[in-house]
């Protein structure tokens, strides 16, 4: 699944949102972000920080239409995720650019 961070920028219903959120909360419980967190990489820089630096992101926010769907939540790093809170969409990514790992194209 391909997402384009510009293409959300309609305000999101609150029902949405809270549905969405309540979703996010079942997927942490599932085995399969559990495995995911396991591997203690951080999906963005791809350093390993262990399992309890990682936290649930979304790529596409919740706030700009993403959903708590499977291709859409990665475990990230505090860093990455403070990073990506604190940047616009345009200057995070670039930030994936520099990394490299991670292609939006
Ligand atoms: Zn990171």
């Amino acid at each position: 699944m391909r997402f384009r961070v510009n293409e959300f920028y309609a305000p999101v219903d609150p029902g949405v949102l809270r549905r969405e959120r309540a979703r996010a909360r079942e997927l942490r419980e599932s085995g399969w972000w559990k495995r995911k967190l396991s591997t203690g990489i951080c999906y963005y820089c791809r350093r390993r920080v262990g399992t309890r630096a990682l936290t649930m992101d979304h790529i596409v926010p919740l706030g700009r239409g993403g959903r708590s769907v499977r291709g859409n939540v990665v475990p990230a790093c505090k860093d990455c995720n403070n990073r990506k809170q604190s940047s616009l969409p345009v200057e995070w990514q670039d930030y994936l650019t520099s990394l490299g790992s991670v292609s939006e194209e």
